[in-house]
């Protein structure tokens, strides 16, 4: 997919960089797709080290200026960023739809959960308020401060392009450090619109800039010495890889991965409910989100009456391209992937698991006009899934839900500590101490109860635990204040309290 510049009928998306958009110094490009339709809409610049050398120094010669503005003032840019926002909000959701492919309102909500985090750093000036400590010893006070780090990055991932953007920069920007995003090439088009909002904010030139690119443009930001902290959203060995790769770089890294998660539904649960929050968590999105269900835990009687009724319902899923208002559940995001879903369905069923609905029967055509070449796939369901199948153990990251039965509570929790992912997890209950021994018990870092998605609000920080993240800290909320900035702790007293003559002695507290 990567191409030399021949075909000059499609436009070109270029990077961002110094406050304007820059024209790629690198021949290097690769198409960008509508995947309803299955057409080549533009094409992206791939980076080359020049292209990321060049958004390095805007940003650091930025940096100076930007870190000592005050918290407040930065805040007031943001916060004009989030007007524009409001304004936009269509405007992203329909770029989202055009390069994603999920529904519209799927991505007005996407875009509504990145708007949540711009108003969280909008508190800025509170969120970097520090402690103090009067007369720490006689005469001495001590405080802290958290301070921005400098330049920093982030790289992002196809199924949230606006969104997983804004779990970054803005808390990035509010803390006072300048920023260079590297967003996923199969959608690169909200990057620019961004970073013009952003612009007409009143955001100074060079403190965001965006570098288009593969892997190679990751590469030059993890060994640029000026960068010094990557965030990173994708897939677990690239998640592994740039935080190894970061660490010996000596950056500061944040890395979210990939995700397998559960949904336990015993059975005294409401299982209306239950079977509705499986649908849209299982086949939202197509299945493209981190935090999908792609497991369904049935507890004892809850299988039998589960399956069959997603089985139903799965029926009358409305597969559609995104752009109709009905649509329910919209086309793969490539056609690679789409052949990587396909895939795995094959081992399911030669895993011996029973296939209850096959996605690849469904055909574009179904889905509308023009969507005939679209890279569609509808929903599919296993029933009797065993842990040792690898439909069951890898991440597929698409409309493919396996639904595993065990008998009881304790099986349930025992399965899910037991995967290598642990990013997000559901019970569906009416038992409150079932509840809170699964809340208590699961090792899991995002849990709901009887919450199928339980995407942490904004001042909550998001993030997994296991492989679904590597690093200490999670995305957004006070642990992303504390990962764009460091501690200095500030000692201090005047002349009038220092006694006289040199001592040689540790210091002690007097
Ligand atoms: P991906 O890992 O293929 O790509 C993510 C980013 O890394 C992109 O910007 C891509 O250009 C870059 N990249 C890809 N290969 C690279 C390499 N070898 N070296 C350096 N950079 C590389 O992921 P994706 O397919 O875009 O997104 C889907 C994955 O992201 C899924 O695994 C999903 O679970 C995960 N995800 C996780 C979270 C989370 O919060 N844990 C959120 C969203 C998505």
């Amino acid at each position: 997919m990567t191409t030399a510049s021949s075909n000059a009928s499609t436009s070109l998306i270029g990077h961002w960089i110094d406050g304007h958009r820059v024209d790629p110094q690198s021949p290097k490009t690769r198409d960008v797709f509508n995947p309803a339709l299955g057409q080549v809409s533009a094409r992206v610049a791939l980076a080359e080290p020049t292209d990321v050398q060049a958004a390095v120094a805007s940003a650091r010669k930025a940096f100076p200026a930007w870190a000592a503005t005050p918290p407040l003032r930065r805040a007031r840019v943001l916060f004009r960023f989030l007007e524009l926002l409001h304004r936009h909000q269509d405007d992203l959701a329909r770029i989202i739809t055009s390069e994603h492919g999920k529904v519209f309102s799927d991505a007005q909500g996407e875009v509504a959960r990145g708007i949540d985090i711009v108003e969280f750093a909008c508190g800025a000036p509170q969120l970097l308020k520090t402690d103090f400590t009067e007369q720490v010893s006689a005469g001495m006070d001590n405080w802290t401060l958290r301070q921005p780090l400098g330049v920093v990055a982030g790289i992002t991932p196809f199924n949230f392009p606006v969104m997983v953007p804004m779990w970054m920069f803005p808390m990035a920007l509010a803390t006072g450090n300048t920023f260079i995003l590297k967003p996923s090439p199969i959608d690169p088009s909200a990057s620019l619109f961004i970073a013009d909002l952003l612009k007409q904010a009143g955001l100074p030139d060079g403190v965001f800039n965006v570098v288009q690119g593969d892997h190679h443009a990751v590469q030059a930001l993890i060994e640029d010495p000026d960068v010094k902290a990557i965030s990173f959203v994708g897939s677990t060995p690239v998640a592994q890889q740039i935080y190894e790769a970061g660490a010996r770089h000596g950056k500061r890294v944040q890395a979210l991965g990939g995700a397998k998660n559960h949904m336990v539904i015993m059975p005294d649960a409401d299982l209306d409910q239950a079977v509705d929050a499986l649908m849209g968590a299982a086949y939202g999105s197509a299945g493209e989100r981190c935090m999908a269900i792609s497991v369904a835990v049935l507890v004892g009687s809850a299988a039998d009456q589960v399956v069959p009724r997603i089985a139903e319902r799965l029926k009358q899923l409305k597969v559609l391209n995104g752009t109709n208002p009905q649509a329910e559940m919209g086309p793969i995001v490539t056609a690679e992937a789409r052949q990587r879903i396909a895939g795995y369905i094959d081992i399911g069923i030669n895993e011996g698991a029973t296939l209850l609905a096959d996605g690849r029967e469904f055909k574009g055509a179904q889905a509308g006009e023009g969507c005939d070449n679209g890279f569609w796939l509808g929903g599919t369901l296993f029933d009797n899934v065993t842990p040792d199948m690898r439909i069951y153990k890898e991440e597929i990251f698409g409309p493919v839900l396996s639904c595993v039965r065990v008998p009881d509570f304790a099986s349930a929790v025992q399965l899910i500590n037991s995967h290598e992912f642990a990013n997000g997890v559901s019970c569906f209950t009416r038992d409150g101490n079932v509840a809170r021994e699964f809340g208590r018990q699961i090792e899991v870092g995002m849990v709901g109860v009887n919450v199928p998605i339980p995407v942490p609000a904004a001042w909550h920080g998001f993030g997994g635990w296991k492989r679904s993240l590597f690093g200490d800290m999670h995305a957004y909320g006070e642990e992303g204040v504390r990962f764009y900035t460091r501690q200095k702790s500030i000692m201090q007293r005047w002349p009038e309290s220092i006694g006289k003559g040199a001592e040689f002695a540790m210091p002690t507290i007097r």
